[in-house]
């Protein structure tokens, strides 16, 4: 059933994709990254995509944590800035916004429905964001095309509905991709990446160890900063999700089952060096 549609991604095809770093760089040419998510004990999720989008390369990244003191967070992460504001943030100051790990489902839809109509490019849309939108399926017609929606496979039922095997799954993923014209990232042991002209690309890397909390709200933050990089939004999703079990690999040839999700965003450095 494989055709000239079907590819397997493969570690030896991402060197071609990367950008690389000059001499006279700074950290404006590397993108600025907003992650918004994050609500009352659920912000580890965010905060895990941000670092890991700082690993990935990006200059600059922001959080957009959903409490009422975002604040509290520039204790804990020097590194990361934050947006504690909701009605004055310039998203159109951003290369790249990603939506949704850690971020509850009870926000406000016009608010949602603004920050989609604002952001002028591709998304990404993860977790809870994935969540609101198979809530209001309306919502899709203001994604901006060749967003980027990473689900697992409970958000993915949720989104596009249950299927009878994973044949059928692969379809309806697809399916959606080129309906909606969006990316989908069906995650799990072999990666899908959907792209919306139809083709279907599986990841060859990681392993069972990244089955862990947060695990995926690191991809979310890699493929962000991909973006931020100016990765076109298929490249980003291919790199993205390719690092990302590179990452996992690398990290649990120490950690093994006791691997999480940090160790992942530690090792995503590495990745860079054995892929460049
Ligand atoms: P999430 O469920 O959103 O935390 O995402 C889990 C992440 O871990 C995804 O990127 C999956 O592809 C990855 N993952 C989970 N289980 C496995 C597995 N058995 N083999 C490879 N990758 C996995
Ligand atoms: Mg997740």
């Amino acid at each position: 059933r494989f055709s000239k549609q079907r590819f397997f991604l493969r570690g030896i095809d991402i060197k071609a994709y990367h950008k690389h770093f000059h001499k006279f760089s700074h950290k404006g040419d590397f993108g600025k990254v907003l992650l918004i998510g994050g609500t009352i004990g659920k912000t580890g999720a965010i905060n895990l995509a941000g670092y890991a989008a700082l690993r990935t390369g990006s200059g600059l990244v922001t959080l957009a944590p959903q409490i009422s003191d975002p604040y509290q967070f520039q204790t804990i992460v020097p590194e990361l800035m934050i947006f504690g504001g909701k009605d004055d943030l310039n998203l159109r100051g951003f290369d790249s916004v990603a939506i949704g790990p850690g971020m509850g489902i009870d926000v406000d839809i016009d608010w949602f429905v603004r920050i989609l109509d604002e952001v002028d490019k591709p998304v990404v849309l993860d977790a809870d964001g994935i969540n609101l939108l198979a809530r209001y399926p309306k919502l899709l017609d203001y994604l901006p095309k060749n967003s980027i929606i990473t689900p697992h496979l409970k958000e993915f039922e949720r989104l596009v509905g249950k299927s009878k095997d994973h044949l059928e799954r692969i379809q309806m993923a697809s399916d959606f991709a080129i309906h909606h014209q969006v990316i989908i990232i069906l995650k799990g042991a072999h990666t899908l990446i959907a792209m919306p002209d139809g083709r279907q690309i599986f990841n060859s890397s990681g392993n069972q160890y990244m089955a862990t909390a947060g695990s995926g709200d690191v991809l979310t933050g890699m493929i962000a900063s991909f973006l931020g990089q100016s990765y076109t939004p298929e490249n980003a999703a291919i790199c993205g999700v390719y690092h990302h079990g590179l990452a996992g690999e690398i990290a649990s040839q120490t950690k093994y089952r006791g691997m999480i999700a940090s160790d992942i965003i530690n090792a995503i450095p590495k990745t860079f060096v054995q892929l460049d």
